[in-house]
């Protein structure tokens, strides 16, 4: 113990030995050779790890980083083992020397585990090359998507519309056969004739509200859209139910969204109407509209004082045709919530709720201040069509 005290005490201390030229025979030649190379390594192994540095700052997130650094350390200490060994013709700093020689050894060591370690997440890094065919793949799996995806829309769209026209055909003969003969028929007959018609109603319901479905985020053109305005045009849309209802609406001061006027519209709409139909008996529907603003988006949320969900459906509302009533509690289609958070996927938002049942329920949904669809970012980065 008290050779190391002593060995610290005199680190710096060159009394002990004579400089290397004076230890044994060096020809000139000999010993500038040695020195020489000696200060070459070092230069090389002083510019490795500085390389290294740069790339780091230049390349932005690289993988296995404390690697590098580790490895640049390991090389500047191999290099300072090497400019201390041509010191040494001059300055005996012996002791300096082990320091430096000992740093090395475990900065090595260190390397070498932390190269094991990593070993496998290394290979399994993937080489510019491997991300190329990714990317390609992934383009051609976009198209394929997209492509399919336009023509189940206009499936929807072509399904739902030239329905709508049939449809209005069987409403209005059967309103003409309750204008005609409804006084000569008998109350079953009438009976029948009033359970067709209020199908057909709810047919061209269901009808329009797929069409509604199908169109969303066809439209990629955006507008600035005054959510103030928006709210209250919603709401005047809504006049009878609001009224026969007793609701009342309290809305923060809303932004205004680069968005598709009609998407957003539905968004609003359909959690409003849900929020006025799903209340509880006897108690007039309160409705709050809040927003709160981040940095990147805008959290807002529709709350209630309604019949609140159990936790157990907190997703599945969400998927279409999903109701928790059947028709004789609460009229619908199931397809209000599908359409929100279609819109709100497509708009890269996130959407989701807290309820109580008994109490109501809140629906949370976040916006990005600049709403990029995937036909932005296609637009923007300009992806190249894959054949
Ligand atoms: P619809 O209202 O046409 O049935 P939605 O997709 O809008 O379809 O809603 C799906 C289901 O989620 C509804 O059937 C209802 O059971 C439930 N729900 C939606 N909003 C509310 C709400 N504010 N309060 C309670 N239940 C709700």
């Amino acid at each position: 113990m008290e050779q190391v005290f002593d060995f610290f005490r005199r680190l710096g201390d060159t009394s002990d030995w004579p400089p290397r030229w004076y230890c044994g025979t060096w020809s000139d030649f000999h010993g500038w050779l040695y020195i020489v190379s000696d200060l070459t390594i070092w230069l090389a192994y002083m510019a490795i790890p500085l390389i290294l540095l740069r790339f780091l700052f230049v390349k932005k997130g690289v993988p296995l980083h404390r690697v590098f650094w580790l490895f640049g350390s390991f090389i500047l200490l191999c290099g300072l083992t090497h400019l201390i060994d041509a010191a040494m013709f001059y300055i005996p700093a012996y002791r300096i020397n082990a320091v430096i020689r000992f740093l090395t050894g475990m900065v090595s060591i260190g390397t070498v585990v932390a190269l094991i370690w990593h070993f496998k997440e290394a290979v399994g890094l993937r080489t510019s090359q491997e991300f190329e065919h990714e990317l390609m793949f992934r383009q051609q799996a976009m198209q394929e998507l997209s492509r399919s995806n336009r023509e189940l829309q206009q499936f929807a769209y072509v399904a739902s519309h030239d329905l709508q026209s049939p449809l209005k055909t069987i409403e209005n003969y059967l309103s003409l056969i309750d204008v005609k003969y409804g006084t000569d028929m008998d109350e079953n007959a009438r009976k029948l004739i009033g359970v067709s018609t209020a199908a057909a109603g709810r047919m061209r319901v269901l009808i329009n509200d797929l069409l509604n479905f199908s169109r969303v985020g066809s439209t990629v053109e955006f507008v600035p859209v005054d959510l103030n305005t928006l709210i209250q045009e919603i709401q005047a849309d809504m006049y009878d139910d609001i009224q026969s209802s007793g609701a009342r609406i309290q809305a923060d001061y809303l932004p205004t969204l680069n968005g598709h006027p009609t998407d957003l519209k539905q968004l609003f709409q359909n959690l409003i109407s849900n929020g006025i139909k799903y209340r509880r008996k006897n108690i007039p529907p309160i409705l709050s509209l809040q927003v709160k603003e981040q940095t990147d988006y805008y959290l807002f949320s529709v709350s209630d004082n309604g019949i609140g969900i159990e936790k157990q459906y907190y997703d599945r509302i969400f998927e279409i045709f999903q109701r928790l009533h059947n028709r004789s509690e609460y009229y619908g289609t199931g397809i209000g919530l599908a359409t929100c958070k279609k819109i709100i996927d497509i708009y890269g938002g996130k959407i989701w709720l807290e309820s109580t049942v008994g109490e109501g329920t809140t629906f949370y949904f976040i916006m990005p201040k600049v709403i990029k669809t995937v036909h932005h970012y296609a637009q923007t980065y300009s992806l190249h069509s894959v054949n």
